[in-house]
């Protein structure tokens, strides 16, 4: 099995998914228009790590 696991696009926009990272321990995924950057509003939680933002992300409605 691959771990290169990557977000599916954004659930409410179709923009693609971002994983941003703060610290050594704190991984999310972001739509590429979010905030600032197209006022999307979809973020996943943040996670441990990659893996699990990137799970969270793919998850979303
Ligand atoms: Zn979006």
């Amino acid at each position: 099995m691959s771990d290169a696991v990557s977000p599916k696009p954004c659930p409410r926009c179709g923009a693609a998914g971002e994983i941003r990272k703060a610290g050594s321990n704190r991984v999310w995924v972001q739509c590429a228009k979010f905030g600032k950057d197209g006022n999307c509003s979809a973020i996943s939680r943040p996670e441990a790590n990659k893996k699990d933002a990137i799970a969270s992300w793919n998850r979303m409605k």
